[in-house]
C-alpha cells in the first residue's frame, strides 16, 4: 500500500489538532498513545485494514487504559518499563531475553522491580494471536489496542531507566517534557513515513531491540536538557499555561524548540519506529493465527457498553488511584 505525503501531512495535521483541543487528557503522553495506535492502522495488508479502520476510534481511545491502570491494579505498572541501569551490567549481552532465564539468573521479584516491559509485550502477542484465532473482535480489539500502548512505551528512552523523570540528575519533569510536551508542540512537522507492516521472526527479539534502541538514546535526552537550560537560563526555562481554567507550569516554548532542535528529529524517530513496530506486531500475530479472514468482523462495531468500561476506568484511574504509581507528570 503507498500513501502520499499529502495524505500523510493531513492526517497527521488532523490529529495533531483533534488531540490538542484534550487538554485535560495530557500525559508517549496521551496524544502520543493515540497517534501511534490510529497511524499504525494505515499501514496494515488490505485483509485486515477493513476491521481495523472500521474501529480505528476504539483503537486509538483505548491505546492509554494502561496507563490508567497503574493507578487501580496491583502489577500493572512495572509492564510499563524496564530500568536496565538497575542491571548494572552491561545490558546488551548479559540479561537473558527470554523470561525463563531471566528468572532463573534474577527471580521474579527482582524482575518485577526491575520493571518487565519487552516481556510483557511478547506474552500480550499471544494473547492477541488467540483472539484472532477465536475470531473475537472485541478481543482483537482490546489486545490490538493494548499491545499498542507497551510497545510504544518501550520504544521510550525515559522508560527504560530508573531516572525515569530526570529525579537522580536534577532533571525533574524531563519524562512530560520528552514524551508529551514536545509531541504536543511538534507532532505537526514529523514526517510518519509509512512502512508497510512486517512479518516479525523473533517477536521477542524485537521487543528487546526496542527497549535497547531506546536506551541508546538516553544519554542525549539528559545530557542534551542540561546543556539547552544551561543555554536558555533557568528563568526562561519554564512559563505558565491556561489549562483547564487553571495556571499550570509548563516548559517554554522557547526552552522546548531549542531542545527540540538539538534533539535532531529523535522524538520523531522513536514515534516512527513504534508505529511501525506496533503495526508488525498486529501483522504477525494475525499471520500466527492462521491469517483468519476478517471479511464477517468488518462490519463489527464496539458495543457502548465496551467504549463506557473504557471510559470509566480511565476516570477511576485519574480520580480514585488506589496504587501509588510513577508519576510522570510532575514537573518539580
Ligand atoms: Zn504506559
Amino acid at each position: 500500500m503507498t500513501h502520499s505525503k499529502i495524505f500523510i501531512y493531513f492526517f497527521s495535521t488532523s490529529v495533531f489538532f483533534s488531540f490538542f483541543s484534550e487538554k485535560s487528557e495530557k500525559k508517549w503522553g496521551f496524544t502520543a498513545h493515540k497517534l501511534i495506535n490510529r497511524t499504525a492502522v494505515f499501514l496494515l495488508p488490505q485483509e485486515m485494514l477493513a476491521f481495523y479502520k472500521q474501529n480505528i476510534q476504539l483503537i486509538e481511545e483505548s491505546s492509554v487504559n494502561p496507563d490508567a491502570r497503574r493507578y487501580l491494579i496491583e502489577g500493572e505498572a512495572p509492564k510499563h518499563y524496564i530500568d536496565l541501569d538497575l542491571y548494572k551490567e552491561d545490558v546488551n549481552d548479559s540479561i537473558p531475553i527470554t523470561w525463563k532465564k531471566a528468572v532463573e539468573k534474577y527471580s521474579v521479584d527482582s524482575l518485577t522491580s526491575f520493571g518487565i516491559v519487552p516481556w510483557h509485550i511478547y506474552s500480550m502477542s499471544f494473547r492477541l494471536t488467540k483472539a484472532f484465532e477465536q475470531n473475537n473482535p472485541e478481543l482483537i480489539l482490546k489486545y490490538s489496542a493494548e499491545i499498542g500502548h507497551y510497545i510504544a512505551d518501550a520504544n521510550v528512552p525515559l522508560h527504560t531507566t530508573s531516572n525515569y523523570n530526570g529525579q537522580l540528575t536534577n532533571q525533574y519533569g524531563i519524562h512530560g517534557l520528552w514524551e508529551s510536551r514536545l509531541v504536543e508542540l511538534f507532532t505537526d512537522d514529523y514526517d510518519l513515513l509509512f512502512e508497510d507492516a512486517t512479518y516479525l521472526d523473533n517477536p521477542l527479539k524485537t521487543a528487546w531491540s526496542a527497549v535497547r534502541n531506546a536506551n541508546a538514546c538516553l544519554d542525549s535526552v539528559l545530557s542534551i536538557e542540561k546543556l539547552i537550560t544551561e543555554k536558555i537560563g533557568e528563568d526562561k526555562k519554564f512559563s505558565f499555561e491556561e489549562r483547564n481554567n487553571a495556571t499550570t507550569k509548563v516548559y517554554s516554548t522557547k526552552f522546548c524548540e531549542a531542545y527540540h532542535n538539538a534533539l535532531n528529529n529523535q522524538v520523531e524517530r522513536r514515534l516512527r519506529a513504534s508505529i511501525k513496530m506496533v503495526a508488525d506486531f498486529w501483522f504477525t500475530c494475525w499471520v500466527n493465527a492462521g491469517q483468519p479472514s476478517l471479511n464477517n468482523l468488518s462490519n463489527y462495531k464496539t458495543s457502548e457498553k465496551v467504549v463506557e468500561l473504557n471510559k470509566q476506568e480511565l476516570l477511576k484511574g485519574k480520580q480514585n488511584p488506589i496504587i501509588k504509581s510513577r508519576k510522570h507528570e510532575i514537573i518539580e
